[in-house]
């Protein structure tokens, strides 16, 4: 094995994001040192049982303490106390990204509360995930064949990027760089209209008599849409609110489309019927 890209690496909130980078690293022998820090006893208990990190800490500056790279995945309304938690103790080389799925509130949480270790912030989005959550999700392979989105600002500190965009390839990764408000309208349309519409669909129609009535007589076309709406609500509940105006635009977007949509069945317009579903069948096939 070829000598670890970093010291030492420290991943704050252990779950699926943050213990994923943990293992993968791990099994790369891409970090010479894992250290985890994370609010909850048990998980930490857990990715060291699982072989995930070298050292845990509760105490999330005593966490990063040493380390050459810091990884945060905490929930997105979490990120404003821990960087807030974790500055004090950050070296003066220490580069500090994080998976959060909305880009604009983490920057500006990062600004606020990192102080000179801004400069290093580099921040991230890995368009990889599943429905489950926690530690025990962990899985080394997550990233592969995936996409990382960086969305360096003005600040950021070029060398950083270079750096963290070298960690996401060392797993596999494929790395894209975007604007931050660029990335909180695309995914707004493209990840977060898509699970808002599958939690209100599963919601609306699990509210009608008996659920489990309806499900019984539902196929594959409703398993594939709705399979998002397992996705962890707390999670969710801060991405609708962080990224609030970006969700609002595409979904007073989708509005317009469906009541387009409910007005040709309504007149039995056949012309646009056909129209949409040929549309969204050729923008359908350019996406596979
Ligand atoms: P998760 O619930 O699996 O893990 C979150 C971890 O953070 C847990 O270990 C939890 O104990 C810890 N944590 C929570 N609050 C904390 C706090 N205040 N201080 C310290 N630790 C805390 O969630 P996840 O799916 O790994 O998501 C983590 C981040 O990654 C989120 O910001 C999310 O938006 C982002 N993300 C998730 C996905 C996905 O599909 N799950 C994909 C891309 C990005």
């Amino acid at each position: 094995q070829s000598a670890p890209l970093f010291g030492q690496v420290t991943v704050i909130g252990l779950g699926l994001i943050g213990g994923s980078l943990a293992a993968a690293l791990r099994n790369g022998g891409l970090a010479g040192r894992l250290v985890a820090g994370s609010r909850s006893a048990r998980t930490l208990e857990r990715g060291l049982a699982m072989g995930l990190v070298d050292a845990a800490y509760q105490d999330l500056a005593e966490a990063v303490r040493g380390a050459d790279l810091v990884f945060v995945a905490v929930p997105v309304s979490a990120m404003a106390d821990t960087f807030a938690a974790i500055a004090p103790a950050l070296g003066r080389h220490t580069i500090i990204t994080d998976g959060g799925s909305v880009k604009g509130p983490v920057i500006e949480a990062a600004r606020q509360h990192l102080g000179v270790h801004y400069a290093r912030f580099v921040p991230g989005h890995p368009i990889a995930g599943k429905e489950r959550s926690g530690v025990e999700a962990a899985d080394a392979a997550l990233y592969q064949r995936h996409r990382i989105i960086l969305t360096p600002t003005e600040a950021t500190d070029p060398a950083a990027t270079a750096k963290v965009r070298q960690l996401w390839t060392a797993v596999g990764a494929e790395v894209l760089d975007m604007r931050p408000a660029e990335h909180d309208r695309v995914l707004a349309e493209t990840s977060h209209l898509p699970h808002l519409l599958a939690f209100a669909l599963v919601d609306t129609l699990s509210r009608q008599g008996d659920s489990t009535d309806i499900f019984r007589y539902a196929a594959g076309g409703f398993r594939d849409f709705t399979r998002i709406a397992s996705s962890d609500p707390v999670m969710w509940h801060d991405i609708f609110i962080e990224n609030r105006d970006a969700v609002l635009a595409a979904a007073d977007e989708f509005a317009a489309g469906l009541a387009r949509f409910r007005a040709a069945v309504a007149n039995g317009d056949s012309e646009a019927l056909l129209g949409t579903m040929t549309r969204a069948n050729t923008a359908r096939a350019r996406f596979l």
